[in-house]
């Protein structure tokens, strides 16, 4: 089948793309790896993912979003390339038309760049949106209503909040606080409190798996196996929820931070409808157990989690894709 329409989300931590007939089609880290004598790409996707931690110096993997905005063009096209040349058939002959998704943050000029970069890459035509507004109409918000919303997106890098009304972003603040920080704030407490290094993924493990935001009565717990900081050797600890729950207070705290100064920011009008709608969390923080009791309580503002918080990016823009003509207006910029 022809793919005639493609919509990417160029996420710090992950990329999404989708069909509008088909659905979510491919889901694939947002890493790349170069060479580094060359200059050149040499891998992209899941494929550079499994190269981390075991390269030659001569080879850097790396993620190229981390931050939310997108540094190099080259690699920018290179990832779109990419993705439109696995999910496009090879007998395909014509161009597909590209809706990417850009951090709320970015400047007129890195937009134009990744506008650039999409049709270098082999777009027919290529718009961009604002992931904040993607990611609302993803989770099912009618954004062109003229009542206020607030989406909070945690991902990887960033949490963007924004306060969306009539199709437009009201208020908006984005940090870089995110999964990463919480990681972090994971492997830095267990190197504090149990004298062991641990890995990345085994931060990131700790907190899919016994996480929580908030301290729970009935505790889980997980072994794991790090490097002791004294002996230099490997060693299991076993690690409880409520040992997490306080190793990622802090970077949460950022976050309800975040959340707050958009409340404080906002016209009382659109303060009102939000304090009746409550606000929707998506990517894929809006998984880490009980962050939406944990948003309410801080916040006193009811809170919800999105309908498959990790795809509402990506839903956004095959729902845009397929009805360009109501939001040509009001959310994009196009070349
Ligand atoms: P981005 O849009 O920045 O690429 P995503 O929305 O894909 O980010 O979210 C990635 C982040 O979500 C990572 O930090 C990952 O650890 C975190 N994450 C994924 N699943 C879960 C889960 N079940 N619980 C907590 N965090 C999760
Ligand atoms: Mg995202």
């Amino acid at each position: 089948m022809f793919i005639k329409k493609i919509g990417i989300d160029l996420g710090t931590c992950n990329s999404l793309v989708f069909s509008p007939k088909k659905g979510i089609v491919l889901q694939e880290p947002s890493v790349v790896a170069v060479s580094m004598d060359e200059n050149r790409i040499l891998a992209v996707g899941q494929e550079a993912k499994e190269m981390t931690g075991r390269t030659p110096d001569t080879i850097r993997v790396y993620r190229p979003l981390k931050d939310g905005v997108i540094a190099d063009f080259r690699v920018t096209q290179a990832m779109i390339s990419y993705f439109i040349k696995k999910v496009i058939p090879p007998y395909q002959f014509f161009k597909p038309e590209l809706m990417i998704s850009i951090p709320a943050g970015v400047t007129s000029t890195e937009r134009r760049a990744v506008i650039e970069a999409a049709l270098k890459a082999g777009a027919k035509q290529a718009f961009v949106a604002k992931e904040p507004i993607l990611a609302a109409i993803g989770a099912g918000i009618p954004i062109n209503s003229c009542s206020g919303n607030l989406i909070v997106d945690i991902g990887g890098g960033t949490s963007e909040v924004a306060v969306i009304s009539l199709g437009g972003i009201v208020t908006v603040n984005s940090v870089r606080v995110a999964g990463d920080k919480i990681d972090l704030s994971i492997s830095n407490f267990i190197k504090e409190r149990h004298n062991l290094a641990i890995g990345e993924q085994t931060a990131e493990e700790l907190k899919i798996k016994i996480g929580t935001t908030i301290p729970e009565r009935s505790e889980r717990s997980l072994d794991i196996r790090g490097r002791d900081l004294i002996s230099g050797l490997p060693r299991t600890v076993k690690i409880t929820s409520n040992e997490i729950c306080q190793a990622i207070a802090e970077p949460l705290q950022e976050i309800m931070y975040a959340i707050k100064q958009v409340l404080r920011n906002t016209p009382p009008e659109l303060a009102a409808d939000i304090m009746d709608k409550g606000m929707v969390v998506s990517g894929g923080g809006a998984l880490l157990k009980n962050i939406d009791k944990l948003i309410s309580k801080s916040t006193g503002v009811p809170c919800y989690i999105a309908e498959e918080p990790l795809f509402c990016v990506a839903k956004g823009t095959g729902v845009v894709l397929e009805n360009l003509d109501t939001y040509k207006r009001s959310i994009m910029s196009r070349k």
